[in-house]
């Protein structure tokens, strides 16, 4: 029984401390975890797996009484995609191999079904007239061919080679065997031919016939920024706008689920979280959250808010976009850090002052996540991601289990230290 209490006490002081320092640890992970969890199908186009994020996310908001932008936090949209809805399977010499742990297909892999031939290209038979010849003569829509031995030698006839890598001969599909991960990505349409990624010692060296079924299905796609903001108290006219995308790549086949838990349930979480945080203290300026569709297909829903802004573009003082935020101990990069270098030096003096991070790495304009055009329109943003010990990239591997989040109270922490410099200084406007 005293235990019992000693416990509640604990908690109740431990909430306070929270709610002291702003971050919420426990709360993030709840949200990486339902973010990943099994009803959100990789947050992609397979049962409208984004639209369900889409559904917690604009929750999450209402529960922390965020205002709403938008229709009821919605900033509709659409675009055409590419995906897999059904079966994806492959099976070498009757034995199978599974889509994302063994092979992925290339994106926007077109629909196959069949049995094929499989040849294997030695960098050889490219340099040898008659056995160039020889595969040329081939009735090469009955063949896969192996061609990863071709990658970066040096031939007598380059010509030839690139003529087999980028399949101008019109085999029916190429494979390429020895890929250490596998790196997926959405397509808004159709590969012309299929391509085959094996990972490392899946593939054997002598494999006659290919197996394959693959059912890629096309359509438009509608789907939704989620947004809102908190008034500031002061000067609610000027904004600090976080940023994350919310989309991930969905499944491949019914099986290979991708559920990006770095990239980027972990910046939505920390855009929750901060949300959380500025519901419970009020900031001087007012505070949007946006959590974007449509990223990974080609920074698509970013896109159409910097064409279609809610908040005027110009009210923007801040703006951080978060992107992979489950590491840091090897500290956090700020992309366009070159380009705002009087922002950069104060993100630089928040970290001193606060010991949270072992080093922030400036690195140039990059239009690599959804800060791109509002830095072209002139937004002062940053891209912030952690760096660590973490490599598990757009593949079936960037899961929850697999994160430690062992600097997101530190990268919490500065991130709402800079926002509240910016916020404190109750500066005019800038343009850039
Ligand atoms: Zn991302």
């Amino acid at each position: 029984m005293k235990k019992a209490i000693f416990l509640l006490l604990i908690t109740f002081l431990g909430s306070n401390n929270l709610k002291l320092f702003g971050q919420d640890l426990m709360y993030a992970r709840a949200c990486i975890k339902t973010l990943c969890s099994e009803p959100f199908y990789g947050r992609g186009y397979v049962q409208n797996g984004d639209k369900v994020a889409a559904q917690f996310i604009r929750q999450e908001l209402a529960k922390h009484k965020v205002i709403p932008l938008g229709e009821k936090y919605f900033q509709n949209l659409g675009f055409p995609v590419i995906y897999y809805p059904n079966e994806v399977s492959i099976q070498l010499d009757d034995q199978p191999v599974f889509a994302g742990n063994d092979f992925i297909l290339n994106p926007g892999c077109p629909s196959i079904k069949g049995n094929y031939k499989v040849l294997l290209i030695d960098s050889s038979m490219v340099d040898n007239t008659n056995e160039f010849n020889k595969i040329k003569g081939l009735n090469l829509k009955q063949y896969f061919l192996v061609v990863d031995d071709l990658k970066g030698k040096p031939f007598n006839h380059p010509e030839r080679a690139e003529l087999i890598l980028k399949n101008q001969i019109k085999a029916k599909g190429l494979i390429f065997k020895n890929n250490k991960t596998l790196v997926w990505s959405p397509a808004m349409e159709f590969a012309p031919y299929p391509i085959l990624y094996f990972k490392a010692g899946i593939f054997p060296n002598l494999v006659l016939k290919l197996t394959i079924r693959v059912d890629a299905a096309h359509k438009i796609h509608g789907t939704q920024n989620v947004l809102g903001y908190i008034k500031g108290k002061i000067q609610p006219d000027s904004f600090v706008v976080f940023t994350a995308h919310y989309d991930h790549l969905g499944k491949m086949g019914n099986d290979a689920v991708f559920p990006g838990a770095n990239d980027n349930a972990s910046g939505v979480a920390m855009l929750l979280d901060l949300a959380k945080h500025y519901a419970q203290n009020p900031p001087p300026y007012s505070v949007a959250f946006i959590a974007f569709a449509g990223e990974e297909i080609g920074l698509i829903g970013s896109y159409f808010f910097v064409e279609n802004p809610l908040i005027p573009l110009a009210n923007i003082s801040l703006l951080l976009n978060m992107d992979l935020m489950s590491t840091g101990d090897d500290g956090l990069t700020a992309v366009n850090a070159t380009e705002f270098p009087y922002l950069f030096e104060h993100l630089n003096l928040c970290n001193i002052a606060g010991q949270y991070l072992p080093n922030i790495a400036p690195r140039g304009k990059s239009p690599n996540s959804d800060h791109h055009y509002f830095t072209e329109a002139g937004v002062p943003s940053f891209f912030f991601y952690l760096r660590g010990n973490y490599h598990h990239y757009h593949d079936v591997d960037d899961t929850y289990e697999a994160l430690t989040m062992s600097k997101y109270n530190e990268a919490f922490r500065l991130i709402r230290d800079f926002a509240g410099w910016r916020m404190t200084n109750y500066l005019p406007i800038e343009k850039k």
